[in-house]
Order: structure tokens, then sequence, then C-alpha cells
């Protein structure tokens, strides 16, 4: 054909495609070979014969994989001519030999089959366009292996894994996954699903934590009770999981992993079950002690008995630090049981901070605190509970600072909140440990501390009044230098 023929055209355009391209006549079964390009030489392993002319199945040996091939590319090539339609096939393992080397080599070919029509529309010939996805396919496997070896790592850790695509809202668990939510083998579960099986009073906060990891592009980590769809019995899960988002930032599936925590629930209830039965004995004795030590001490005044009226100082004291102790307990498992409620009123922050001052100079030596005039400005909030925080924030400035180190509180106004600061200049608080030490029982454990009096609530009933009050609270620390913590209240409207 005469190069500048538009069939010459054609034909040096088809001989330098890409990618192998082959054509044969609609002669099934035979599929006589019309033509073929310089790339579908490359891999026909037939570089010195010349295959026009031959069969399609003759070009290579039939070995097991070329059969199963065969059969395959046989039916697609029937079905072109059967339906004058394309047809594609995905994924076709065909092994073929490597370029220097006779021996065939694992290969998976994209194989695309194009019907070229007749005048009268008859399917004259058939086009095949194959693409070797051999390297798509080896990484594929690779990815596959791996999620394997992931899922029988979580599986041996007890960690259960999750995905949910958020178009369809269908989740895909692993296997300990499936038997902790107590779907069958095979049975698909959606998201609504699962936020229904959440415990009535858990779901807010997990949607809410679920919807917030979304919005924020972080990580969210919730304990719940879930009731398995299956029936079995309530279990208490501990789930965190992070959401993966395309190029225009949309977020299309989220992933993460869940435990079952019930056993250690399980414990920590038997643990508040004893702290609030020993709290509950503790308070009337207490109470009692108080009292006779208050008639006491009026006796001791007047036979004006100064030793005595100091001892029974410090006894008071005593009692006072005993007594919130106690109280922490009580609140904590009053937390626990989701007990707490708020009465909230209007007042004055400026007020209550200098009542608290106050109220700890009389439990705590060597303390010198410095209080920063706050605005005016009423807060809405339970006026008790603001003040077990203050004096929480309080005692820990000067436990976790040297005597007479200056401790300062002030107020800032923020928009619709107040925002309170309570800075030492302590011992500090390391990076790592700054985001733990609001958790129940967390202690930081170093020399320093180890000296210090604590069981580690404190903190975490600060957070979680705060958080009732749908505030916020942290701290910025630098070890050596000093704590600054912080909490926000809602402004009275
Ligand atoms: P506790 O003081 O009883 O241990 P908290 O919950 O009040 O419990 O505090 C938790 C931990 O946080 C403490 O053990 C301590 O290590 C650290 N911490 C709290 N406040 C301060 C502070 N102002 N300076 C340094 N460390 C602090």
């Amino acid at each position: 054909m005469a190069e500048h023929s538009p069939e010459g055209f054609f034909e040096s355009v088809f001989h330098q495609l890409p990618h192998p391209r082959i054509i044969v006549e609609a002669d099934s079964p035979k599929f006589t070979i019309v033509t073929y390009n310089e790339k579908f030489k490359e891999i026909s392993c037939t570089q010195s014969r010349d295959l026009t002319g031959s069969s399609m199945w003759d070009m290579y040996p039939a070995d097991e994989t070329a059969i199963a091939a065969n059969h395959q590319i046989r039916q697609a090539l029937n079905k072109v001519i059967e339906t004058g339609r394309p047809v594609i096939i995905n994924s076709l393992r065909y092994d073929i030999p490597a370029v220097n080397d006779n021996k065939p080599a694992e290969s998976w070919w994209q194989a695309e089959y194009l019907p070229i029509t007749g005048t009268a529309g008859e399917v004259k010939y058939l086009m095949c366009a194959i693409h070797n996805i051999t390297q798509q396919e080896s990484r594929k496997k690779e990815l596959e292996q791996a999620q394997d070896l992931l899922a029988m790592a979580m599986d041996a850790a007890g960690l259960a894994g999750w995905t949910a695509d958020l178009a369809t809202g269908i989740i895909t668990f692993s296997e300990s996954a499936r038997v902790l939510h107590g779907i069958a083998v095979g049975e698909i579960a959606t998201l609504p699903q699962l936020v229904q099986s959440i415990t009535a009073k858990h779901q807010e906060r997990v949607s809410q934590a679920v919807q917030q990891a979304i919005d924020t592009k972080t990580t969210f980590s919730e304990e719940f009770i879930v009731h398995p769809l299956n029936g079995g019995t309530a279990k208490w899960i501990k789930s965190t999981g992070k959401a993966y988002y395309n190029h225009q930032g949309e977020a299309i599936y989220m992933a993460g992993n869940m435990l079952d925590i019930t056993l250690q629930k399980l414990e920590e209830q038997r643990k508040y079950d004893f702290i609030t039965m020993v709290s509950h004995e503790l308070k009337t004795p207490l109470t009692v002690l108080k009292s006779y030590v208050q008639m006491l001490a009026a006796r001791a005044k007047k036979t004006e008995d100064s030793f005595t009226a100091v001892a029974l100082e410090k006894l008071h004291s005593q009692i006072r630090k005993m007594t919130v102790l106690v109280n922490s307990f009580l609140n904590v498992s009053r937390l626990e049981s989701g007990r707490i409620e708020l009465d909230n009123t209007a007042f004055l922050l400026d007020d209550l901070i200098r009542e608290k001052v106050q109220e700890l100079a009389l439990t705590t030596k060597n303390y010198d605190i410095y209080l920063k005039p706050c605005p005016q400005l009423p807060v809405y909030a339970d006026r008790e509970k603001i003040g077990q925080v203050i004096i929480n924030l309080l005692s820990n400035a000067s436990k976790y600072s040297s005597p007479g180190q200056q401790i300062e509180i002030s107020c800032q106004n923020e928009g619709a909140l107040l925002k309170i600061n309570v800075k030492d200049k302590g011992i500090g608080i390391k990076a790592s440990d700054q985001s733990k030490i609001f958790d129940r029982f967390y202690r930081v454990e170093n020399g320093q501390t180890q000296i210090i009096p604590g069981i580690g609530i404190g903190l975490y009933l600060c957070s979680e009044i705060i958080r009732q009050h749908r505030g916020q609270i942290g701290v910025e620390s630098v070890p050596g230098k000093g704590s600054a913590f912080w909490f926000t209240l809602p402004l009275s409207k």
C-alpha cells in the first residue's frame, strides 16, 4: 500500500500504536490472523515466524493458563460476532515468554475485542486491543497480601478492623469485627444500622465525634455500648477511625479499628462500685468528726487553750481535705453512671474565684496567689461544680510548684465565652503527657511527681464538668517552667 493513500496512512498508524493490536477474521472457530502491529509482534514470541493466515490458537503452546485464557477469549470473540458490540475482559492471565527467555512468565492482560463490520453490518473482522497489566496485578496482589497480613495481625491482637463506604453506607468488617457486631458471614451491614446498634445514650456523642473527625480531617476515638445485630449480649467497644478524601477534598470512606473492652469496663465498674460504697460510708463519720472538732475548737477558744486550738485547726484542715477527696470519688461514680446533673444559674465568676481562693488558703500552706480582676460578665453554669474545677486547678498549681512560687488566675472575654486561666511556675508537664492527664486515674510518673500525693481523678472530673457545660479545657506547659491550665464557659445570654 502506498504511503500517501488513506489505507497506507491507517496501516502505518495501526503498526505504530503503543499497545499490542491484532485483527482476526470472524471465521469462528478458527479466527484466522489477518494482521498485527509491531507491539503485538514483540509479545508474540514468534518474531521469526509470520503469523498471518494461521489460526489465533496456533500462536502459543497451549499450556494450562493458555487453555483457560483461550476459552475466555473464544467466548468473548463469539459474543462480539453475535451482538456486534465490543467486549472487554478486565483481567486475563496469559503467560508469555519474557524477552530473551523461553520460559513463560506470569502475565496479566486487559483485552478489548472490537467488531469491524462489513457493508451489510455483519461482523467481518475483530480487532483485539490488549494492555499489559502485570505490574498493576502484582501490586494488587501485594496489597491483598498486606491486607491479609494486617487483618491476621489485627485478629491476633484482638483488634477488629472496619471500612465504611460513605457513598453507599456499606461497611466491610474484618472477621473479629463481624463477630463483635453479630453479623452473619455474607450479610451486609450499613452505617445507619450500626449507629442504631449503639445504645441510645451513646448514639449522639459517637455520631458527633465521627462527623467532627470527617470535618476536621482528624481521628476519632470513642467508647460505647453496642447491641450486636444478632441479638447477642451488649458489649463495650472502643472504636477509632478516620476518613479518607478524594482530590476534591470530599470524604470517600472511613477506616479504623475497634476493640472489645467489656472486661475492662466491668473491672472499672467493680472499682467504682467499691469506691462509691467506701465514700458513702466515710461521709457520715467525717461529718460527725467535723462537728466534734468545731465544738472542741469553740471550747478551746473559751478556755484560751492555744495549743488545743492550733491542734484542732490542723485537724479541721485535714478533715476538709478528706471531705474534698470523698466528694471527688462520689462525683466520679456519679459521672460514670450519668447521674450528674447541672444546676445552671447566671453568676459572676469573679466572686466565685475570690471565694475559692480564700477557701484554699485555709488548707494550703505557702500559697501565693495573684488574682487578676475578671470581666464583670455573668456566666451561665453550675456554680458549685465550677467551684470544684477552680479548686482542683488551684490546688494542682500549688501541689506541683515549689512552696512560695506564684500562681496567677485570670479571665478574659472571648466572644460568647469566658476563658479562665490558672498559671503556675511549677514542674510543668511533658508534651506527651499533656493529652493524657485529663484521663481517669492518669498520673505523670517521674521522680518529681512520685513524692506528691494524688490519685489522678482531679483533672478528669474538671474535664467532664467543663464538657457537660459545652466548654473546653486544656493546658499549655513547658517542663521545668510551669503550666497554664485554661477552660471556657458560656456567657449568660
Ligand atoms: P492528681 O493530682 O491527683 O494526680 P489530677 O487529675 O489532678 O490528679 O492530675 C493528673 C496529673 O497531671 C498529675 O498526676 C500531675 O502529674 C499532672 N498535673 C496536674 N496539674 C499539674 C500542674 N499544675 N503542674 C504539673 N503537673 C500537673
